[in-house]
């Protein structure tokens, strides 16, 4: 069932609960700002999950409430996973749902990165 993006954080989402170590996830990667796992359901060779420390419920709340300094982390955090992962010469894919029409599942902003073969026209 897709979240409503404009409700506020709840910090019982299953994101938040990986971030605190509740919840087991395959983390490749942690910063001060951002970590990366690996989605449980892959829908290519690579598929990596990467999501600020930070307390967004999606990019639309990221974007408008974070400071720059958060936002600056984060973007160079995702870049990185993907450059880590060996995937800038080949290419890979980035996508963040936000809210109903696009289907987003879990009220903590998440990026999918994919990679790892030709991708098509859309993932997730
Ligand atoms: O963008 P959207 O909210 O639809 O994506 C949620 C993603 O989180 C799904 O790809 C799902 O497989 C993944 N997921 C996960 N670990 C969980 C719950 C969901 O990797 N415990």
């Amino acid at each position: 069932m897709p979240i409503d993006a404009t409700l506020p954080y709840d910090d019982q989402n299953i994101f938040a609960k990986i971030l605190r170590g509740e919840i087991p996830s395959q983390r490749v990667y942690e910063d001060d700002w951002a970590i990366a796992f690996h989605d449980i359901a892959p829908q290519a060779p690579v598929h990596l999950l990467v999501i600020p420390r930070g307390p967004y419920v999606s990019w639309d709340d990221f974007s408008e409430r974070a400071p720059a300094g958060e936002i600056a982390g984060f973007v160079r955090a995702v870049g990185r996973v993907a450059r880590d992962h060996g995937l800038v010469a080949a290419g890979y894919r980035l996508l963040a749902n936000v809210g109903g029409d696009a289907g987003q599942e879990v009220a903590h902003l998440h990026v999918h990165l994919f990679g790892g073969q030709p991708l098509g026209p859309m993932l997730a």
